[in-house]
C-alpha cells in the first residue's frame, strides 16, 4: 500500500516536471492517429453536445480572428472545395441561378420580404431550376427558411434590432 502511494506521488511529480515532454508526446500521438482523434472529438461532442457553443460565448471574436489571421488556409479549403464541386451538376445549377438573380435584383434599399424589418442582404432560391423567382431577405430570416427550428431564437432579435435602428420602410 505504502508502496504504491508512493509511486503514485512520484509520477504526479514526474509528471510535473516533464510537461513539455508529455505535450511534445501528446502532440506527436495526435499526428500519427488522426483517426482516433477524430473519433474522440466526435466521441466528446456526443457527450458534450454544447461545448463548442460555450466556448465560443466565452471567447467572443476568437472565430473571427482566426479567420483573420490564417487567410493563406481559408483561401486553400475554398480552393478545395471548389475543384472538389466544380463539375457537380447541382453546384453549377445554383451557381448559374445566383448569377441571374444577381445580375437581375439588386439589394440596394431593399427590405425584407419575409419580416419587413430589416434590410434585405440575401436573395433566396426556393427551386434553382426558377433561378428569377426569389425572395429577397435579412440574414435572420434566411436562416429561418433553411432551418424553422430557428425561428424563435431569431424572433427576438429582429425585434431588438427594429428598435435600435428605427428600420423605415421604404
Ligand atoms: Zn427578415
Ligand atoms: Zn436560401
Amino acid at each position: 500500500m505504502q508502496k504504491k502511494r508512493n509511486r503514485t506521488e512520484y509520477m504526479k511529480i514526474w509528471r510535473k516536471n516533464n510537461r513539455d515532454k508529455i505535450i511534445k508526446s501528446r502532440i506527436e500521438w495526435d499526428r500519427k492517429n488522426p483517426e482516433k482523434v477524430r473519433a474522440m472529438k466526435k466521441r466528446y461532442r456526443k457527450v458534450h453536445p454544447n461545448s463548442l457553443k460555450d466556448w465560443r460565448k466565452k471567447n467572443p471574436g476568437y472565430d473571427s480572428m482566426w479567420r483573420d489571421n490564417n487567410r493563406d488556409k481559408m483561401s486553400k479549403a475554398y480552393h478545395k472545395h471548389w475543384e472538389k464541386t466544380k463539375n457537380n451538376p447541382i453546384r453549377i445549377l445554383k451557381d448559374s441561378a445566383r448569377g441571374k438573380a444577381n445580375h437581375k435584383y439588386s439589394l440596394k434599399n431593399k427590405i425584407c420580404e419575409i419580416c419587413r424589418n430589416a434590410p434585405a442582404k440575401h436573395r433566396h432560391h426556393p427551386n434553382y431550376n426558377n433561378p428569377l423567382q426569389i425572395i429577397l431577405c435579412c440574414l435572420d430570416c434566411h436562416r429561418v427558411l433553411h432551418n424553422p427550428a430557428l425561428a424563435e431564437q431569431i424572433k427576438g432579435r429582429q425585434q431588438k434590432w427594429k428598435v435600435e435602428n428605427k428600420w423605415q420602410l421604404i
